[in-house]
This record gives C-alpha cells, structure tokens and sequence, in this order.
C-alpha cells in the first residue's frame, strides 16, 4: 500500500488501536447508559475512528456528522472554524459525544464546543482518538482519549497529508522526503 520509504516510524500499531478502542467503547457504554447519546463526529478525520468506536458501544445511539475546515496553512491550526456541513440532527436535550481524530492546539474543539453548547444539549464531552497535549494553547477539557502523542505530524488511521493516508490502518509519520514545505 505505501513504498518503503513513505514510513519515518509506526507510533501506534493496529493492535495497539483496536485494544485501546475496545476500552474507550466498554467505558463510554457504561458512563452513558440510560442516557441519549448521540455521536458527532468531525469529518472527515474522525470517520475511521467513529466507525471502530461505535461498534464497540453496546448501548442504543445514534450518530451525525459535522464537516468544519480552519482556515490556514495545511499543517497548523488558526482556530478560526468555517462549517462546510452542519448537524442533521437537532441535539437540544442530548449527550453529545464529539468524535475527534486528533486535538493539537485545541482552538478548533474550543471553537466547535462553544457552537454546539449554545445549541443547549443535556451534556457535551470530547473523545479522541489521539492528542497533543504538549501543544495546547486553550485550555479544553478531552474526556476520552485514545493515545498522547508527542509533537509529530502524524498520519494514518483516518489522518491525512495532502488528503492521503487516511485509510493506512495505524499511526506513522512521514518521511521528510514526502512532505512540502
Ligand atoms: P487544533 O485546532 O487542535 O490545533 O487542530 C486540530 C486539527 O488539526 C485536527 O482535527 C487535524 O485536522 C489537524 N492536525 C493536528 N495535528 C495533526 C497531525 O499530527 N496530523 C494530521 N494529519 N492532522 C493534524
């Protein structure tokens, strides 16, 4: 699927993953249980991860989708968040579950939170498949996630460069060789 050279190095391994998401999913179905859980997750980046995830929670729910894109260079995050797809779902009186791929800075899920709070859901907790928490410059609370990274661009499992990627089944970085500056 990748030529040998694209890897710089595997930082989690599909077992790793599929362990780690087994555990997300017992804790969630539990800590959720009587509740209405709804699942929202950011496209495109959280798709592979939702998809695992909510396979592995066995009590009722159902999930949505936003699509934001920040505007920006490619590789950093402005914070500033334009919708491209809003929620079909209305989510007034739900548990809401943001579904991420990764939380770097956190101003896209600070901004993101503040949009969907004032839409009066019963609650709203984050779950990650993987964060930075080394990079963060505003303060948001993730209640779930998966791994913590450390400061590398990361790609695989749902991630991408340049739209590629995203459908490696574990986390790598790139060789040097691959990326434009
Ligand atoms: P934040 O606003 O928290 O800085 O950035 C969040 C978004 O930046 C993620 O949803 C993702 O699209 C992108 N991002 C941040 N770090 C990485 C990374 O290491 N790899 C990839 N592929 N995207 C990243």
């Amino acid at each position: 699927m990748l030529k040998n050279n694209e890897i710089s190095e595997i930082l989690i391994t599909e077992e790793e993953i599929k362990n780690k998401i087994t555990e997300l999913g017992k804790k969630i179905s539990k800590d959720y249980k009587g509740k209405n859980l709804i699942l929202v997750g950011i496209l495109r980046g959280a798709v592979i991860f939702m998809a695992d995830l909510a396979r592995t929670i066995s009590i009722p729910m159902v999930f949505d989708f936003i699509a934001i894109s920040s505007y920006g260079a490619e590789t950093k995050s402005s914070g500033v968040v334009r919708i491209l797809k809003d929620l079909d779902v209305n989510i007034k009186g739900k548990d809401v579950l943001i579904v991420e791929d990764i939380v770097d800075t956190g101003l896209t899920l600070d901004y993101l939170l503040r949009m969907l709070k004032s839409r009066k859901p019963a609650s709203i907790k984050v779950c990650t498949f993987l964060t930075k928490t080394a990079r963060r410059k505003v303060n948001v609370k993730v209640d779930y996630s998966g791994f913590d990274i450390p400061n590398k661009f990361v790609v695989g499992y749902g991630l991408d460069y340049a739209g590629k990627y995203r459908n490696v089944p574990y986390v790598f970085t790139l060789n040097s060789k691959f990326i434009q500056e």
